[in-house]
Formats: C-alpha cells, structure tokens, sequence
C-alpha cells in the first residue's frame, strides 16, 4: 500500500483537479490511501475568523468567501460542515471567547472539507473512493492544540478499519486531525496532516510515502529566493532531519520518525509537475553529504548586555526560566566567554513578551547594574548552511563581507556540520546567493556596471560578451554587464545585456544617478559588484568614493583619480580599505602592458626601484620614431600622425607633454611617494606662439615646428635618435628628493630607448637587484583594442581575488 498526502496548496481550485487525477492513476496501480490538509490556506482563515468573533467583528464576509471557495462549482455537499462554523463562531462571537477545545474543533472543519470534496470528485471521476474522518482512527491525549497520538490504540484501529476497506477502494483520510478517547476532537499541532500521513503509513506498513507539494522536491535553498537552487535527488533520514530543525516543516522530525521506524521512504512531489521523481528521502546517505540552506523568518534578536555578568552563576538559567514561563522558545543562544551579552534569538511575535519577562528576571540586576540593558533587534533572520564544516566557512563568510552583509550573530551547532547566521531580514534575500553562489559554485557571478561607451568601453563590453561563454566554461565564472553609462543616460539588466545592447541602450537607457544605480541593485539583490571607469571624465570621479561605499570594487582606464591632489588619492584609498574594497588601474599608464602589476609587486616584495624611464605616449613614441629615421619635416610627420588617428582631436594635448608627466606622477604615487602633479618638470614641445587659439589655427601653422625641431636633430652626436621620455629618479626614498622629469632627449640608436619601433612604449625599470640591466617592458602601449583588454584583465584579477583566491 502506498499513502499519498496533498498539502494546501495542491487542493486549490487550480490544483484539485491535478489532484483527483494523480490519485485515479494511482488506484490503478495497486492500494493507495489518501491524506489531505485543508484547502489552500483554510486553516489560517479559519483562525482569523474566530479571532474576528472573539473581538466582536463582522466576521460573517469572511466566513461566507470561505464557505464559496470550498463549496466552488464542484457541487459538493458541505452543509453539516457549514452549519457547524456558523453555530461555533456564533458561540464565540456571543461569549467574547473561546477555549482551544473550540478552535480544534473549528479547525477540523479545514479537513473535514477537504477530504468530503476528494471523496466526491473522485467518485465523479469513476474512482471507487470512501471518506475516513481520521478522528475515528488517530486517538490522542486530552492537551488541546498539540495533543500526543496514543500509537497503540491508533494503530489497532487504523488497521482495523483498513481491514473493511474494499482492495480497489482509495481511503481518504483526513489530515491533521484526531480526536481523545471521549471522542473529543484534538489537532496534532500546525502542518500536522504531514505528521498523520507519515501515522497512517506506519500503521499500514505502507510502501512508500508520496507527499505532494507545490515544489518539486527538496533544493539547495529556497528557489524563489535562488534562482541557481539546484533540487536534491536524495536525502537520508538523518539528512533531512537536519534541514527540518530549521523550518523545512515537511521534514519535521515528529514526522520523520514513524517512517523510520518502518524504513518508509518518503518522497516530495509536485502535483503540479507529477512527472518530476521529486527527492526522495530513505535510509541511504549518499557520498560526502548533503548541503543546503534553510531560512527561518520572523525573528528577532534579544540580547540582554551588562558587565555584572561576567562569573556569575545562574544567568543563563534564569533567562531561561523566566522564558519558558511566557511559553517563549528560544532558536539560537550565543554567549562570549566573556559573558558580557547573551544573544538569544526568538519569534518575533514573542519578542516584546521575551524582553519584558527578562527585565523583570533581572530588575534586581538593572538595580545593582550588573545589567544594563535588555534590547531587540527585529526582523532578523536566521540563514542556515546545514552540511557546512568549519574548515571551510570562511568562503561563505568572506563573500558575505565582501557584499556588506555583515551577520548580526554566528552560530554552529557542536555536532553536525551545521552553521547558522542570524542577518538583518533585509539582507537575506542577497546573503542566500551570495552563499549559494559561493558554496555551490553553481557558476560565480561577478555583476559589472559599465561607465563609458566610446571607444574603449564599446571595445571592452564587445570583448566581454565574446569571452562570456568560455569564462563560464573554463573558470565557472559569469562576467555579467548588468549596466551600461554614459553621462547622461543609463542602461540596465539585472541578468546581464545582451550583444544587441547597442540598440537597446538607444531604446531603453534612463537618466540616471547614483542613487537610481544603488537602488537597481539592492532591489535586483546583486553581488559582487564591480564598476568599470572607461571614461575620461573628470567629473566622474567624484562617484569613486560613494561607489566604494555602496559596496563596489573599482576598475578604471581613467588617469584623473591618480593624478589630482595626493589628499584626494589617500582619501579613496582609505575608503578602499574601510570598505574592503579595491581599485586596479593597470591602463593608466602602458595600456596593457603589465606595468603597474609589475612594479607594484617589486616595490611590496622590498625590492628597491632605483628609477624608472621610458617612453610613456605611443603618440610620441610614433612622432619621434618617425621623425628620427626618416629624412622628413617634423610638420609632415606630425600630419601624418593626426591624419593616422595617432593623436588626441587636438594634438597639443600629446604634445604639451601633460600625459605623460600624469602617468609618470601615477608610477611614483605607486612606490608610495607623495608627489603632486607640480611636481613633474616636464618639457612642453609646442612652440610657444602656438599654445593658445584654436585647434584649426593651430594646425593651420604646423611648419613652425619644422626649424625648431630640425636644428635639435642635426645637433645629435652620430648615431643617435631623439625619444621624448619620461624619467622618474633621484633619491627614491623621500617624496621631496624625487625628480620627475618629461623631456626630449637624444640617445644611441642602439640602446634600448633608441631601437623601439612604430607607436610602441616601453619602460626600463632599475631596480637593486637587476643592477645596470634594467628590467624592460615593452610593447603596444596604446590604442583601443590592447587598453581593454587590460581593463579586461583589470576584472578578473579582481574576480580572482573576490571569487577563487579564498
Ligand atoms: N491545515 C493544517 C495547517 O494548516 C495542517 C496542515 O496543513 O498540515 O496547519
Ligand atoms: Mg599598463
């Protein structure tokens, strides 16, 4: 014999139908008793209106939409039923009151209902079904609410009436219900139709246990809240009684037990999706263990605090005395070994019931201040990691932090590998996918908000998309652009753009502030958030401090935030690590080339940069190249460059030399000298009388480069070529004996400055250890393509060191 139990929401008007259909094809396969809750929500309904009758409410609308919704168009006879509600809450309504032996028996009326309206849709359907009111079978003990099945008699009767049961007849039992050996009607406790499914199938010796449900089975977490939940197949006993203590209420252990008992397995199924196996829970553990996250809601954080508790004996148990007689359960104690607090999380409902209880314990204690306060924190929720060791929670931790969600309380149970996390209910809907994401791996998932779509932006977001799938593949990374900006307008989706974001953004981007960002990802609940400046813009960079404070690392191809005053350069760094956060720039200076990275890990390691030169712009890398090897005036070589897209719109940008002493600025601030732009000397090569006015007028006079330039390169000594550098040395060790120089010098064809070809950039770094031979980097140090790339790359050094590297 199989027993099958439907839950409330599988009865539904939607459901019952789904209902009647999985029982007929049940029956034909062999003996199947049925147990059902009440319809949909009905229980909660009917508590609601003896409420509204013990207040001395209206309750009569409310009681006439649940009699329509359960008498619904299927014609079902449920007068007797009826007539009983109007006559208890008529009672109650009289009295001002009514005992629990009451509402058991107003609550009955749920699955009474219930299982009257099976039985009869059944027979309509052709199944041979009959109605067993469970209070006949199920006797219990007189404690109203909550009463004690008394299993021998139970079990003697069940058998009993299963005996007269024709072989083709389905059983349908009611759930949740019993009845004392007086014969009055007592209830089993909240979602207790569970507990008499799993009754029924002990008694019966049933095969297997089907409970239907409106979820698939068992997940990795709730997949309302978690997308990427993934369903567990199968569970042992001991496993799900791990995932039941905390509020998977299917899997209570009250109804665990008895299947147990018999090794009746039990599986978990959707009416609406019968086909699916569900999971199915049994005797077996499978492997390593399972893992999951269960959520308990509604609760609230006490914690009682004073510096008299430190040694004193008894504390706890007063606090718990004094709880138990408001009938308060606490979930989760927390006590510092210095006893100065103890932490105690309970429902919130009974929150104010729980502090008033403790200040009345302890007012001797307020009295002498040995305790100072007694405090809620409402609307706390408890994340359980159920199969989560110690040895390696950190991971889960850390990405919490690494997200702003910092737990209000930790908790790991002494045995089992449990951990629970009390959190501000706010967060939990992140907190889970964030742990989920990170103790799952489903696929880690770093959110991106794209600043800047010119050039290098549009280049950067065409080479994520393409890099999306491999990413995903080889590293089980999902780089998502979940928005796009430019300095007005905003483009967002929360799961990713798509490659025909251009379109999109011209249709569907929005005005936008920061504040309008910071709300799209709170309500979207997006991790691990990175922004990516690929403007130039010097007004934007008054969002990097409030981005790092809403919780985004920084990536950025923009100079400016590097270049201005020291203060400000300090000011971000120290919201960085206020924050947790980080802000990588290897395009800043050499584009891609790994620059940056590189002097930054020798000057951590203690290695000893004596100085750095090279050639910083491609632009002037490009110019003097040319100029130096071919027999031209400066001017042609100049145009030649401007009509290449070598330089800025207007040149003098390149040539004033500006770039370049930025850059060099940002390679000293990096060996953690304090210098300012003023700092740098740098050798401006535009001719004076052509440094105002406009950029047509300038480039209407370019030949009064070519006598200038022409002399200082006959007054070479042989052999040698002109390279316009910048140089950072002197006596590194003090930001006031620094020289940062930006000039145009001659060196031999044949040194390392003097062979470089095309707009290439290269840099000599001379450090103790590499002596007269400096280390040199070298290559493409400008254009779109390779400064993207670097950004590119930028974002998974960062994703690396938010995802893996733990
Ligand atoms: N109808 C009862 C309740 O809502 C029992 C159940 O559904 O399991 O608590
Ligand atoms: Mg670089």
């Amino acid at each position: 014999m199989k027993v099958l139990k439907f839950g409330g929401r599988s009865l539904s008007n939607e459901g019952i139908s789904k209902v009647v259909a999985i029982i007929g094809k049940a029956a034909t396969e062999g003996a199947v008793a049925v147990v059902v809750s009440a319809r949909v929500d009905a229980t909660d309904r009917l508590l609601d209106l003896l409420e509204q009758a013990r207040t001395g409410e209206d309750y009569t609308p409310a009681l006439s939409a649940l009699k329509a919704y359960q008498s619904a168009e299927f014609g079902v006879d449920l007068t007797n039923e009826f007539r009983l509600l109007d006559k208890l809450l008529e009672g109650v309504s009289l009295l001002k009151d009514y005992t629990q032996r009451t509402a058991d028996l107003v609550l009955a009326q749920g699955e009474l209902m219930a299982a009257q309206t099976v039985v009869a849709l059944l027979r309509q359907g052709g199944v041979k079904a009959r109605f067993v009111d469970s209070r006949e079978i199920f006797k219990t003990d007189a404690v109203v609410g909550n009463a004690q099945i008394l299993s021998g008699v139970s079990e003697e009767k069940t058998r009993a009436l299963f005996a007269e049961i024709a072989p083709r007849e389905v059983a349908v039992v009611t759930g949740f219900i019993a009845s004392t050996e007086h014969g009055e009607t007592t209830t089993l406790g909240r979602n207790g139709s569970n507990y008499s499914a799993a009754l029924l199938a002990n008694y019966l010796n049933a095969t297997e246990l089907e409970n239907y449900t409106h979820v698939d089975g068992i997940f990795t977490a709730n997949p309302e809240l978690v997308p990427e939940a993934q369903i567990i197949r199968t569970l042992s006993y001991e496993e799900a009684n791990e995932l039941a203590n905390f509020g998977a209420s299917i899997l209570h252990a009250k109804t665990i037990i008895p299947l147990i008992e018999k090794q009746i397995p039990l599986r978990i199924k959707n009416t609406f999706n019968s086909e699916d196996a569900g999971t199915l829970i049994h005797a077996q553990s499978e492997g390593e263990g399972i893992k999951a996250l269960s959520v308990s809601c509604d609760n609230a954080l006490i914690v009682l605090e004073g510096r008299g508790l430190l040694g004193k004996v008894g504390v706890d148990a007063r606090i718990f005395k004094a709880l138990a007689q408001k009938q308060v359960s606490v979930s989760i104690i927390s006590q510092g070994s210095s006893e100065r607090g103890v932490g105690l999380v309970v429902a919130q409902a009974d929150a104010e019931v729980a502090k008033q209880a403790l200040e009345e314990e302890f007012s001797y204690d307020f009295y002498t201040k040995d305790v100072s306060a007694v405090s809620i924190t409402p609307e706390v929720a408890v994340v359980s990691i159920v199969g989560q060791p110690l040895s390696t929670f950190h991971h889960p931790y850390n990405a919490l932090i690494r997200n702003q969600i910092v737990p209000l309380l930790i908790n790991n149970a002494a045995t089992g590998k449990n951990v629970g996390l009390v959190l501000h209910a706010s967060h939990l809907h992140k907190a889970l996918n964030v742990i989920h994401g990170e103790i799952f791996g489903v696929s880690r998932r770093i959110n991106l908000v794209i600043f800047g779509k010119g050039t290098v932006g549009g280049t950067l977001i065409a080479q994520l998309i393409a890099a999306h799938e491999s990413l995903l593949k080889r590293k089980n990374l999902s780089l998502r652009i979940i928005a796009i900006a430019n300095s007005t307008r905003m483009l967002t989706a929360a799961k990713g753009v798509g490659g025909d974001w251009e379109a999109t953004f011209e249709r569907e981007a929005q005005p936008y502030s920061l504040n309008t960002l910071k709300a799209f990802v709170d309500t979207h609940h997006l991790e691990n958030l990175i922004a990516v400046d690929v403007t130039a813009s010097k007004a934007f960079i008054e969002n990097y401090i409030p981005l790092v404070q809403s919780g985004f690392d920084l990536v950025s191809a923009n100079k400016i935030a590097n270049t201005i005053s020291y203060e400000f350069y300090q000011q971000l760094r120290e919201e960085l690590r206020l924050h947790h956060k980080s802000y990588l720039y290897e395009t800043n200076v050499g584009a891609g080339l790994p620059l940056i990275d590189t002097i930054r890990l020798l000057h951590h390691s203690g290695e000893n940069i004596t100085r750095i030169k090279g050639i910083f712009s491609g632009t002037l890398s490009y110019l003097f190249n040319t100029f130096s090897a071919e027999d031209k005036p400066f001017s042609e070589v100049l145009r030649g460059a401007i009509e290449s897209g070598y330089t800025e719109p207007d040149p003098r940008e390149d040539l004033c030399g500006n770039d370049v002493g930025r850059k060099l600025l940002i390679l000293a601030r990096e060996l953690d000298l304090g210098n300012e732009f003023a700092d740098v000397k740098i050798e401006n090569l535009i001719p004076e009388n052509l440094r105002e006015g406009s950029v047509e007028d300038f480039l209407a006079h370019l030949a009064v480069f070519d006598p200038i330039y022409q002399k200082i390169k006959d007054a070479q000594a042989p052999n040698h070529v002109l390279r316009y550098v910048g140089d950072l040395h002197g006596n590194l060790e003090a930001t006031e004996s620094v020289q940062l120089d930006v000039k145009l010098i001659s060196v031999p064809k044949d040194s390392a400055l003097g062979q470089v070809r095309g707009a290439d950039s290269i840099f000599e770094i001379y450090t103790d250890s590499y002596g007269a031979n400096p280390l040199v980097i070298q290559g493409a140090g400008a254009g779109a393509s390779v400064t993207a790339r670097g950004v590119f790359g930028d974002i998974l050094r960062l994703a690396e060191a938010m995802i893996f590297n733990f």
